[in-house]
This record gives C-alpha cells, structure tokens and sequence, in this order.
C-alpha cells in the first residue's frame, strides 16, 4: 500500500468550511486503501495575528515565549482536521509535533529538523488511522532536561511534511496550497503566471530563496538530499500540479536530517578572465547594451556583477573563458568608445565553488569558505553567492592550493571534485521562473582595506550573528588610500543585528563606514539552461530598460541572474523580464 505525505496550507484549512473540504478529500484518498499522514498549517492568518498579538505587548519578546504562542496556530487545525474525519467515519488521530517524535536543534523560532522518531506514527498507521500532525514545530530538550516547544520558521509546515515523508521513505510527499503549483512567477504579482508541470529540486532552491515562497527553501533542501517525490498542487482542484525533480547524484540519505553535510561539491573551473568597465554610465540601458553586444559577438558570459554607483557612474565586472578574452575586450571597447569610461582586462584566472543545497539558508558556509581561502592568503577577485553554489575567482596560480584547502574544510572526497567540467546542455530552459523580493535591504562598508580576508571577515561577523550575505560585490574602484568598498544585500529583519555585527570590524578598519542605500527590489530569473544558453543575461537587462528602470546591482551565479532596482520599480521589472522570457505563454514541458 502506497504511504502519502499531504500538506494542507492555511489558506486550505482557513475555515470551517474548508477544513470539511479537505476532510472530504483525504476520506477519497483513504478509500482508495492509502496509508495518509497529513500535515496542517495554522488556520488562515493565525500564526501572524498571533505574533501581533504578542508585538501589541512587547517589541522583543522572548522567542521560547513566541514559539510557545504560534504552536497553538497548528494546534487547533489538527483537533479541527481530526473531528472533521471522524464525522466521515475515518479513523484520525491529531498529533503535536512533540507527540509524533519530532527533535529540533533548540535554536527557537528557527530550529532545524534533527531526527523523527517514527515509531509511534508506524505503529498508528499499521492499526489503519490517519494521523493528522502539527506542522512547523518540534520539541527539544532543554539543558536541565525538560521538553521545549520549538518552531521551524515561517512558513516552516512545508518542512515538516518533507521531512516526515524523508524519515518514513514515504511514497510522495504532497503539498496542498491555495495556487495550482509552481508557478513561473507569483501569480499575486503577474497575473498570466503559468502553471510549471516540473522544476528541478536546484531551481526551485533559488526561486524559494529568491522570494517564491509558495514553498519553503528548507523543504526542498530536504526532498533534494533524500530524494523526497515532492508535488505542489491545489487545494481545490485535481490538476496534477507540479512534479519536482532531483538529481540522483545528489541523493546523500544521511543521519541527521536537517544537519547534513551543507556542502557537497567543490568544482574548479581554469582558464578564466575577468573584464572590469569602471566609471560608465549610470543610466537605464547600458548593462543591456553591454552584454547584447557580447552576445551577438557569441560571447557567453559566466559570472556578471554591477556594484552600486558613486555620483553618477558604474561599474560592470565579469568573466568569460579565457579564449573568449580577446573577443570580449574588443566589445568593450567599441562601447566605451560610445560611452566612456575605463576597461581592464586580465586572463589567467580560476573559478572555484563550493556546491550543496540550503547554503544561503547557512549563513556560516560562505564565511567559511572566504575564511579558508583567507587563511591561505588568497584574494578573491570575484564572488557569487546563491542557494545552491558560491563561488569565488582567484588567481589562477593559487587553484591548486586553493582547492586542497577548500576539500580539507568541507571534508570533500575526490569524487566530489569536478575540475574542468564539461559544459553541457541539459534542455532545461534559460529561464525557468522568475521572482521578486522586497524584503531585502542594501547595505556598503566604504573604505575597507584591500587585502585578503577583509570579505571573510565581513562574512564571518554577519554569520556569527545569523546573517547570510547575498550578491556581495567589492568595488572595483579604489579609493586615494588603496581602500575599496564592499556592498551587500541581506533580509531587512536583520538590519539591526547587522549593525551590531559590524561595529567590531568597523573600529578595526579605520576610515570605514556603513551606508544603507535606497529602498530596493531583487528580481531574479532562474533556470538550469542558463549556462549554457548565450545573451540570457543581456535580453533580462534589455527588458528592464526598456520600462526605463535603472538597475542598481547585479549579481549572478551559475543558474540564477538578480537586479536589484528601484522599490517602485519592482512589479514592472518583474512583469517585463516574465514576459520577455515567454514565460506568460510558456508550455513547459521539457
Ligand atoms: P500555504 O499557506 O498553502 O503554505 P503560501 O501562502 O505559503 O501557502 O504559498 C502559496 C502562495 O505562494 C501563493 O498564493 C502565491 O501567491 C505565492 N507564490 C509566490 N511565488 C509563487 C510561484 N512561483 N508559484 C506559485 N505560487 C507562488
Ligand atoms: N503557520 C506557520 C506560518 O504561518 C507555518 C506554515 O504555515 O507553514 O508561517
Ligand atoms: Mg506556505
């Protein structure tokens, strides 16, 4: 008999009414003989007006307090759920998340997932109930030995029902939301957004992360490292949703859940160069015309990073393969012959990245991968940061070292290391979905001394303090004194942490200072074709200018191109990069 997971989100259990509707489904589920553990969310928008509730009375509340308030959300909806199945004359048994023997790490309001223990639910299941269970909490033990309610996160029940399906080698793991599926953009933003029929565990990683919440990055992290069926659908329909796909490479099926190993691949890719444009133009249209020429030159792009601008002016730094150079270089400057400004050019450098799932989720990997590298004396040219990669340029004399030094930390063995990979195409499309995110602020550490260590060091104090970094661009500029500046982007919830993160490196580096820019959009496209497709970068740019927005920043990495832009611009940004990648009429079925 086939073992399903089924998630019900709080949209889907938003009332009486509903609640009845999603017994009545789970009853035709279970009179085709399956054996059902069904996850619920908090019903509607309790979890958030249990959190005003307690913001009403205080600004900080003790996170043990908070966890021990937004357990009761999920609490209801189960003993609500349960009733409702024995009204049909299903056998159901509602389970909180301690009941059904689910540890957390004790970090509250954010506890990751350590074990399940699954005896009591197989035990339930074998006598033939459905067991209805608490989503988004856990429970750990305190150090003098007691029980704790702990919490996942928001959005946190995903999580729960993945990590259930992992530990019982469910079937499937379904996820019932108030949307079709995966959709190529949300549809609250864009409203032609089409139905996916399937993403890959990676994509949907960025996108998550990026800010498509129909689905909880941790979630996927899960269903990626053990091989979870994962499938979005509606609540209300029968469409088939969407399949999310994982790569068997990838499959670890470790002990500990959640706390895995977060890195699981070291690549070293040589012969590479990076092409610097300074002081250009700080105007809509220019990274458009920029990489649209590099493109019909057949020029494929690697890495793109555009850092804020100081006065009226930018600067574009990426890489390309070193046999590209030349071709590259007589683009650039046919442009700043237009344009102005400055180019610099240099061959003879190595990428090197670190791969694995949930590593922007892990603010401590990308520091210590910068650490390491740092301990080693190598300064890095030029990094990108996403979910699922980071990578850095580094001279290409130090690749070697580089690389035993990265293996080392992150314990990689040897088949784990690819160097040189073979690009190949994969048939995905360049553009799978796109996202936006206005949760984000952008914060520059001006006038930090140019040496190696200094983007480590940054990293390090933000992840002590539970800040991952994202598109962390170092000028290309200098200041009179050889200083550069260093900009960053990060969730505005850790503004305030950030600042006292800082104050340590910032009494360290004399003459540096912290500037917060204008409010600010991410908007992102993903697709797993976008390394080996030429001109994605320049046609997502080109249909950004052409709504006459600026981009203020860009940063890539291998499968996801961001631009951060103007608050106000946000929506139309979105809108223009969907359509433009023919995302508004796609049939995706690849
Ligand atoms: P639930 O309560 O079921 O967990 P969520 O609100 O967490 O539901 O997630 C579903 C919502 O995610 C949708 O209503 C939609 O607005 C939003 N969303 C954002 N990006 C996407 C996307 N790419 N595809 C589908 N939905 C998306
Ligand atoms: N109820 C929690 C929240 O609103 C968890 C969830 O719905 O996934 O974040
Ligand atoms: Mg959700």
């Amino acid at each position: 008999m086939a073992l399903l997971v089924q998630k019900f989100g709080g949209t889907s259990v938003g009332n009486v009414e509903r609640i009845q509707s999603v017994a009545q489904r789970i009853a035709s589920c279970k009179e085709l003989g399956q054996d059902l553990v069904v996850v619920v969310s908090a019903m509607g928008h309790t979890t958030d007006e249990l959190t005003g509730l307690a913001k009403s009375i205080s600004k900080t509340p003790p996170q043990r307090e908070m966890d021990m308030l937004l357990a009761t959300g999920e609490q209801v909806s189960i003993a609500l759920l349960s009733i409702a199945l024995h009204e049909l004359g299903i056998q159901a048994i509602s389970m909180t998340g301690a009941q059904v023997g689910i540890v957390t790490e004790s970090a509250h309001g954010k506890a990751r997932i350590l074990e399940i223990k699954t005896e009591r639910l197989k035990s339930l299941l074998n006598q033939g109930k459905v067991v209805v269970v608490a989503g988004f909490q856990g429970t750990t033990t305190s150090q003098g030995g007691t029980a704790e309610i702990t919490t996942l996160g928001r959005g946190g029940s995903d999580t729960s029902a993945v990590a259930l399906a992992a530990a019982l080698k469910a079937d499937a793991c379904e996820i019932y939301t108030d949307v079709p599926g995966v959709l190529t953009t949300d549809p609250r933003k864009v409203a032609n957004a089409q139905l996916m029929k399937e993403i890959s565990c990676d994509e949907m990683l960025e996108l998550a992360s990026l800010g498509a919440a129909v689905l909880h990055p941790r979630a996927v992290e899960i269903a990626r490292n053990y091989g979870v069926t994962l499938i979005v659908r509606s609540s209300w329909s029968d469409q088939e949703g969407t399949q999310l796909t994982s790569d068997a490479s990838k499959i670890i099926k470790q002990e500990g859940l959640e706390l895995g190993r977060p890195v699981d691949g070291v690549e070293l890719v040589e012969g590479q160069a990076v092409l610097a444009l300074s002081h250009i133009p700080d105007k809509p249209g220019i990274a458009a015309k920029l990489f649209e020429s590099l493109s019909n030159g057949k020029v494929n792009v690697d890495l793109i990073i555009q850092s804020t601008h100081e006065g009226n002016s930018n600067d574009i730094t990426f890489t390309v393969t070193e046999s590209e150079l030349n071709k590259a270089k007589n683009v650039c400057k046919e442009l700043i012959e237009k344009i102005g400004g400055k180019l610099s050019a240099e061959g003879g450098m190595t990428k090197l990245s670190i791969s694995g799932a949930g590593i922007m989720g892990r603010p401590g990997v990308a520091a210590s991968l910068f650490d390491t590298l740092s301990r080693a004396g190598i300064n890095l040219r030029l990094i990108a940061t996403s979910e699922v990669k980071v990578s850095c340029v580094i001279n290409a004399n130090l690749g070697n070292k580089a690389l035993r030094a990265v293996t080392e930390t992150f314990e990689i063995n040897e088949n784990q290391t690819i160097i040189n990979p073979l690009l190949m195409s994969n048939n995905a499309p360049e553009v799978r979905g796109v996202a936006l995110d206005t949760n984000q602020i952008q914060l520059s550490v001006k006038k930090v001394p140019d040496q190696p260590g200094t983007a480590a060091a940054l990293c390090a104090n933000m992840a002590d303090a539970g800040i991952s970094l994202d598109a962390i661009v170092q000028s290309e500029r200098q200041h009179e004194d050889g200083s550069r500046d260093i900009s960053f982007i990060m969730k505005r919830e850790h503004r305030n942490h950030a600042d006292k993160a800082l104050v340590p490196l910032l009494a360290q580096w004399p003459g540096a200072e912290l500037e917060e820019g204008p409010a600010i959009a991410r908007v992102s496209a993903v697709g797993a074709g976008m390394p080996t497709t030429t001109g994605t970068a320049g046609k997502m740019f080109r249909a950004i200018a052409d709504e006459n927005i600026n981009i203020a920043m860009i940063a890539t990495s291998e499968i996801r191109t961001s631009c951060v832009v103007a608050e106000a611009d946000g929506i139309s940004a979105l809108k223009a990069v969907h359509q433009r990648f023919g995302l508004d009429s796609v049939n995706q079925e690849i």
